[in-house]
Parts: structure tokens; sequence; C-alpha cells
């Protein structure tokens, strides 16, 4: 039932004394959190003008098959506008935008956004960012993300014959063309990007092909996201793909869908990007999983909940005020609530939330815990934890054997780059110590 409050939610919420209604909302309280949050706001909730084979979000139309209106209603968005910036505990507040597509809403509709956020700013300095897959960019939009400083990103999967692999329309038509188009568009109108690269069981094949493309088409900043889905073999919820499997239970026998990436083909992506990388672009090229691995050697907080130990602080809010533990636990048992209805800060510090965060730690199985590159990887996203460690453990990532092989790669170069931070100078240097005939000792992954 996606309209009702989860049945997890067993706590009673607190009664808070509700302020005058706006039109026909009842506004809720201005709560602020203990600690800063971040949500991947859905505003044409999963409503696409593609048709991407490998698209995890698209179905969960099904979740909302009464919805008539797939659009953030503009009362529902200032409560959220009003209620996420007065929950943040910092001064600096950002907006993240993704869908489906969100720029199927139109320009005039983020002009009403930053507008809502101007007037309920109170002081606070506010960033966004919005995900799109470039096809409808136009000049009036990059007018616009220019000239409000929106970040881009930018969904691209490789050069044409890589990209249009799963990257099709609602026809089943190549969009690279288009996708390029609207490249070509930012950077003529100077907007801010960094692209989003899914790694599936194509393009994995392809790493240096990838990266090189990505690196010509003005990349400097580059996400490599692993695609895992398995194919759903239930018959409790309307959907084709597999929802995550809970900490401590066992896992079905759904099958790992064909377009999802293979866990030694995806280490072997990664590592190969890297030996390339840190020869030639450390310090001009960023790639979120190395500048985060690096963070992680050099003993910094990581910045990516996937390779942090717990998480639970990046939730996604559906169009219709529906708020969900993480953007890929949009699932009835995942939702904590709604805002219109219960304050947005008392959503994200529910106990159910904190345990779902906590989670991540405290089901690590025996071999994660034992792993020598644990302090980098933590067991990755529990999202992929549905396979087998070798002694017979549930709850290990399907991912594991590729990130073993990755982490055990780069070692010998993240404690040099680290050992350069710590003298204060650039990670950078790497490239000269390579270049000067520098031999690292890279390890063999055990398993
Ligand atoms: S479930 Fe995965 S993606 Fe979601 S917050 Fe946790 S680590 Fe991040
Ligand atoms: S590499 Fe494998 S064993 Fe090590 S922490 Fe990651 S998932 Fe666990």
């Amino acid at each position: 039932m996606p309209s009702a409050i989860a049945p997890h939610v067993t706590t009673p919420l607190p009664i808070f004394d509700p302020i005058s209604p706006a039109g026909s909302l009842v506004e809720q309280p201005l709560l602020t959190a203990t600690r800063p949050f971040h949500v991947m706001t859905k505003p044409i909730g999963p409503i696409c003008n593609l048709d991407c084979r490998y698209c995890f979000y698209l179905e969960k139309e099904k979740l909302y098959h009464h919805e008539r209106k797939w659009k953030m209603s503009d009362d529902v968005l200032e409560s959220y506008v009003r209620q996420y910036i007065a929950a943040q505990p910092v001064r600096e507040v950002s907006f993240a935008f993704q869908g489906g597509e969100p720029t199927l809403l139109g320009v005039d509709y983020f002009r009403k956004v930053v507008e809502l956020q101007r007037k309920h700013a109170n002081g606070k300095r506010i960033t966004n960012a919005l995900q799109t897959n470039g096809t409808l960019l136009d000049d009036e939009w990059c007018e616009f993300l220019a000239k409000e400083k929106f970040l881009v990103g930018l969904s691209v999967d490789g050069p044409d014959k890589l990209h249009d692999v799963y990257r099709v329309d609602k026809q089943q038509k190549p969009t690279f063309d288009l996708v390029w188009r609207g490249l070509k568009l930012l950077k003529k109108h100077g907007v801010e990007f960094n692209t989003l690269t899914v790694v599936n069981r194509a393009n994995s094949k392809e790493p240096l092909k990838v990266y090189k493309f990505l690196r010509e088409f003005g990349s400097g900043f580059m996400q490599f996201i692993p695609l895992v889905e398995r194919t759903y073999t239930g018959t409790e919820l309307p959907l084709d793909l597999a929802p995550p499997v809970d900490p401590g239970e066992e896992a079905d026998r759904s099958p790992v869908t064909d377009w999802s990436v293979e866990s030694r083909p995806f280490g072997k992506f990664l590592t190969t990007i890297f030996d390339d990388w840190v020869r030639r672009d450390v310090g001009k090229i960023f790639v979120q999983t190395f500048d985060v691995a690096l963070g992680n050697w050099a003993g910094a907080p990581p910045s990516l909940c996937v390779f942090a130990p717990t998480c639970g602080h990046a939730l996604a809010v559906e169009h219709n005020g529906d708020v969900y533990s993480c953007d890929h636990y949009v699932y009835p048992k995942y939702k904590l609530g709604n805002f219109t209805e219960t304050p947005l800060a008392t959503l994200v510090e529910l106990p159910f939330q904190k345990k779902f965060g906590q989670d991540k730690l405290d089901a690590l199985p025996r071999y994660c815990r034992e792993c020598e590159v644990r302090f980098a990887c933590h067991g990755e996203c529990p999202k992929h934890r549905f396979i087998r460690t070798p002694d017979g453990d549930p709850g290990l990532n399907y991912l594991c054997a590729g990130y073993k092989q990755f982490f055990t790669h780069v070692d010998p170069y993240m404690k040099a780059m680290a050992e350069f931070l710590r003298r204060k100078q650039a990670p950078a240097t790497i490239m000269t110590l390579l270049r000067e005939g520098w031999k690292p000792d890279v390890p063999t992954a055990r398993r």
C-alpha cells in the first residue's frame, strides 16, 4: 500500500500543533535534525522520456498505480523546500533533483523552485544539483542552469556504441546523439557538469574506451555506478526487479539480470581505469570511487555512503511527499511517512531509519569483518548483499570479488598518495614517481 505509513513505524510519532493551513495542506512545524542529511528529490516521480532497458526506477510507477498527476504540486513543493532548509543544522543546504527525468517539468517549474528557496533560505546558502539524461536540454534550460549555478549530472554510459546498448527512448531508438547535443549546450553556456556512468554488462568490458571517451567528452568529475539488479521472483509487489534482501534474511534465488555488471569484470573495470588515471590524470580528473578511496586510506571520514561503515543519511522523496530510507529502497516497507503529514526532520530521525543505517555495519558477515580492505569497502551497499561468503554466511556483497581485487590493487598507490597528503604534498606527485620508474608492489587479491 504505497500511501500507508509503513508497518515498521511502531513507535508513536510525536504530536505537533500544526500551524494554520496554507491551501489544503497543513503546514508542518519547522524542526531541525540533529545532523545534516541528503535527499534525492523526485519531483516527477519515476516518469521519464527515455526507456533505458536497465532502469530500476521506471517501474516504481506501479507502486503509485492510482496516480494521475506525476508532478510535485506547488503546495507540496513549498512545504518541502521550507522544511528541508529548516531541517538542516548547517548553513549550506544542497538540493538534488532526479527522476525519472526532472527536465520534463520544464524550466518554469525550476524557476519556481529557486524562488521558493530564496523565500525560505533564512540566511542559509542554497546549492542545487540536477541529474538528467540531457536529451531535453536547450538554450533556455542551459541559460537558466548557468545563471542559477546548478551542478548538472549528465548520464552517459560511454561512446555511442556502448551508450546505446541500453539507453534508448520510448521507441527503442538510440539516444547518444541527443546527449551529445545536450553536452554541447551545457558547454556553450558554461554550465558546471559531471558525468554519471552506469557500469553494466556491456560497457564493463571496455573500461579504457569508456574512460578515454569521458575524458575527451570533457568530464572532469566521473561517477561510476555499478548496475546490479535481480529479476523478481516474488509475488507481493507488482514489480519485475527484486527488492533488497533484509539484513539477516536468506536471499531468495532471484537471478541477477543479464544487463547487470559481473563482480570480477567490475573490479577489472575500476582497476584498468585506475592504472591509466594514476599515470596521467591525478589532480586533473576527479573519479569519485578513487577519491573516496584515497580519503579512506588517508583516514578522512568517508564521503560516500556506500564506502562508509554506516549509512541512512541519504533519503529519497517522491513527488507526493512520501519519504523513503534511500533512493535504492523505494519500496512500501521502507516508506518512513509523508512530510506533509509528519515533519521531515522527524521522519529522518525515526528509530527505523537509524536502524536502517546501523544495519549496514551490524549485518556485516564475519568474512567482511576480517577482510584486509574492509576499511575502504565496508561491505559496500546493503542493496548488493545477497550472496554467501565462502564459509556459507549470508549477506556478502555480490560485488565483493571485484572490490577486493580493486582495493588490493590500488593499496600501494593509495598508501603513497596518502603519505603525500600527510606531508602536505599533492597526491599528483605520484605521477612523477611513476615516471621516474617507481614500481609499486601490487599484491594479488585473495579470496
Ligand atoms: S542503502 Fe546503499 S545507497 Fe542507500 S544509503 Fe545505504 S549505502 Fe547508500
Ligand atoms: S571486499 Fe568483500 S569481504 Fe572485503 S569488506 Fe568488501 S565486500 Fe566485504
